[in-house]
């Protein structure tokens, strides 16, 4: 063999050896990101597991204080009927969580299935919000916190503004971030919905002023199940589904969330919504007289 076979031959070594390391290192690439995959399948199966063993005892438990209750009623003496009152606040109470974890559920499992497309009206604004404002009454006078609504939107047809969106998925949007307010908030408190338009798209903040979320956190609080332990967080009931699905419906509208929190302060949930461009044929008499556009699924 010549000399400038053997170089030759060297340098095809060498290629050779570079090329095999480069694989190798891929693997161990490829290995380290199964792995990855491995261990956030597994946790997200216990995430799930756990779910759905307490779930059943959340369902469970405020049916059995709902029968109850109700079958005591049927047994208070007429001169007793004050005490009625305040099992009717709490059945009340029970019913109103129930009925709130039940649609998130339905809807994460719709959202699991692919079965979100929007159904597009002209939807009042005002009318909605203040619907859904209305009917977190009762938790908030419970606890003494004044929703404070400021609604910065002047135009469109008299005071009220009809904006093209889905109005089932803006009220779920707005029902957990207010849901959320309150119930990670301290007793006599505040919190601050604020309205406005941005050219095409609708602002809405939720502020409250309860144990806020640490930058670690933040980043977590979107995914599926995640529930954090903070103080007031463990006496309440929830399942982390909220935000998961809060961020879900606002992907469907093209819509984004941000969050500005600190710890021990408060936190603000910022949504901004795009108005969707499908020609529309009806509007929404909150929620009454919804009008689709053709070939829309019913959500
Ligand atoms: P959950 O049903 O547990 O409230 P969410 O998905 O709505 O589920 O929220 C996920 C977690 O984010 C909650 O468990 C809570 O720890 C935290 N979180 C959400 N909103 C707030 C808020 N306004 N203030 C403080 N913590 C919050």
């Amino acid at each position: 063999m010549s000399n400038l076979s053997d170089k030759q031959l060297l340098r095809e070594l060498r290629l050779r050896l570079e090329e095999r390391k480069k694989l190798e290192n891929e693997v161990k690439e490829l290995s380290r990101d199964f792995q990855d995959v491995t261990k956030k399948l597994k946790e997200s199966e216990s995430l799930k597991s756990h779910f759905i063993s307490n779930i059943s005892n959340e369902i469970v438990n405020p049916f059995t204080s709902i029968l109850g209750l109700s079958k005591a009623i049927l047994s208070v003496e007429k001169n007793d009927w004050k005490k009625v009152v305040s099992m009717v606040a709490l059945i009340h109470s029970e019913a109103f969580n129930l009925d709130f974890q039940l649609r998130n559920i339905f809807v994460a499992a719709k959202i699991e299935a692919g079965e979100v497309a929007p159904n597009i009206s002209k939807v009042n604004l005002r009318s909605l919000i203040q619907n859904v404002i209305d009917s977190f009454n009762i938790v908030s006078r419970k606890m003494n916190i004044d929703i404070d609504l400021q609604y910065n939107i002047e135009y469109g047809f008299g005071k009220n503004f009809y904006f093209k969106t889905d109005s089932e998925k803006l009220k779920l949007v707005l029902s957990n971030l207010i849901n959320n307010a309150l119930k990670y908030s301290y007793k006599e408190s505040k919190v601050i919905l604020k309205v406005w338009m941005d050219d095409d798209i609708l602002h809405l903040s939720v502020q409250d002023f309860g144990t806020g979320i640490s930058d670690k956190n933040q980043k977590i609080i979107f995914e599926r199940f995640k529930r954090l332990d903070s103080g007031i967080n463990s006496i309440n009931r929830g399942h982390g589904l909220g935000l998961s699905i809060t961020k879900a419906l606002l992907d469907v509208l093209e819509g984004s969330i941000e969050i500005k929190s600190q710890k021990g302060e408060g936190s603000t949930f910022s949504v901004a919504l795009p108005e969707a461009k499908h020609i529309v044929d009806g509007f929404s008499g909150e929620g009454n007289d919804i009008f689709f556009d053709e070939g829309d699924e019913i959500f």
